[in-house]
């Protein structure tokens, strides 16, 4: 059982003239969990395998679905739960990157800690956005709704798309020992 989960509900990316996925969530999520592996940390990645126009795996009607299981129980193990995400660069204000959160329980807290981290560390400044809760009627985000009430420890991370390999490598490392710090 893994240490951390990385979800990647958005992550599979068929060629396509317009954007259907996000389009680096795959590669941070990779990078992530390399730079945690060297650190010692056992890491989960659940990239899904179909589009997020069939099911949004980030959705509440999506549990139920393999995918969701399986993450799941993966998360029933584990210490903390990175839901890794990436959005389109037209968006300055949100930075290289960006963190989201559900209002109570831990993820605020985690959220405010690791935009404190990156600033001390690399000196990046991280935005934080407060997402919403999902519920029946549909719509937030689930994986985090679920992560809250289970009790696990989750926070969801955006990269910016037009980030490259390099510079993906580069912030995985502050955001791998952050991660580590708070499974210890
Ligand atoms: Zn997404």
């Amino acid at each position: 059982m893994a240490q951390v989960v990385l979800a990647v509900p958005h992550g599979y990316c068929p060629p396509a003239t317009v954007r259907i996925c996000d389009r680096v969530a795959e590669r941070s999520a990779r990078a992530l969990s390399g730079a945690l592996s060297w650190l010692g940390v056992d890491a989960h990645v659940h990239v899904l395998s179909t589009l997020r126009a069939d099911v949004d795996m980030n959705r509440w009607e999506a549990r139920g679905t393999l995918y969701r299981l399986k993450l799941l129980v993966d998360m029933k193990a584990a210490a903390l739960l990175l839901d890794v995400h990436s959005f389109p660069p037209e968006r300055p204000d949100r930075g290289e990157l960006y963190v989201l959160y559900l209002v109570g329980g831990t993820q605020e807290r985690l959220a405010v800690d690791f935009q404190e981290y990156m600033l001390r560390t690399i000196g990046l400044t991280v935005p934080i956005v407060r997402g919403k809760a999902s519920t029946l009627l549909g719509g937030g985000n689930d994986i985090l709704t679920v992560a809250r009430t289970i009790g696990l420890p989750a926070l969801l991370l955006e990269f910016r798309e037009d980030l490259g390999d390099g510079r993906l490598a580069e912030l995985a490392a502050p955001i791998a020992r952050w991660t580590q710090s708070k499974i210890v």
